[in-house]
């Protein structure tokens, strides 16, 4: 996995292509965006000259995402009605815009990067996607169902059940435990699941 340079330990959880870094007219495109139990990675390739390319990963850690009332602020939102990721590190924020899957997608990323920064990793749901027009109409009826509030649940049960809205929900922080660095058996804290690195002897690992 010598793609991504992960570390020791580093999962891959997730990956979309198709997005963008920004939005809108000064936004980048970016080749994919990568989650794992340790960063969200963001893969670009960059045309340096007539025939070269590089490829640049940009890896932001999980532990850097700040968290209100200990819920990590990751959160899909929707700009000039562009699906959009917006995850708050401590560095800057990071908005990635989605041209495929809708906001349905960007749901299911925010989800997943507040429970991987929480340690959470097992709840993730990583079963595939619906794609093309399916995102698209179960986007719509997403939108359709936050309007019409009161009745939305007859709208959900009327188009079938794998189309009902989810609400979002806070992904609380899991618990905090103290655990041995393999490499120099150095107690380090922090949250289980949470990808750590010693600050004795740097290994990295995963609590
Ligand atoms: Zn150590």
């Amino acid at each position: 996995m010598d793609e991504y340079n992960l570390a020791p330990g580093e999962l891959i959880i997730m990956q979309t292509s198709n997005v963008r870094l920004g939005v809108g007219s000064g936004s980048e495109a970016l080749d994919e965006i990568v989650l794992t139990n340790m960063n969200l990675i963001l893969v670009a390739t960059v045309s340096e000259g007539l025939f070269k390319t590089r490829r640049y990963l940009k890896r932001c850690p999980l532990d850097s995402i700040l968290c209100s009332a200990d819920v990590p602020q990751a959160i899909a939102a929707r700009v000039n009605s562009t699906p959009v990721l917006r995850v708050a590190f401590s560095e800057e924020t990071v908005t990635v815009s989605f041209t495929e899957g809708g906001k349905r997608l960007a749901d299911r990323w925010a989800e997943s990067v507040r429970r991987a920064a929480a340690g959470n990793i097992d709840a993730i749901d990583t079963s595939e996607l619906p794609s093309g027009t399916a995102a698209e109409i179960a986007d719509f009826v997403d939108g359709a169902v936050g309007v019409v509030g009161a009745v939305g649940d007859s709208i959900g049960s009327a188009l079938g059940a794998s189309l009902k809205a989810q609400k979002p929900h806070a992904e609380k922080m899991a618990a905090k435990v103290t655990a041995k660095c393999p490499g120099c058996h150095a107690p380090v804290a922090g949250r289980k699941g949470q990808g750590v690195v010693c600050s004795y002897c740097d290994t990295k690992f995963v609590l």
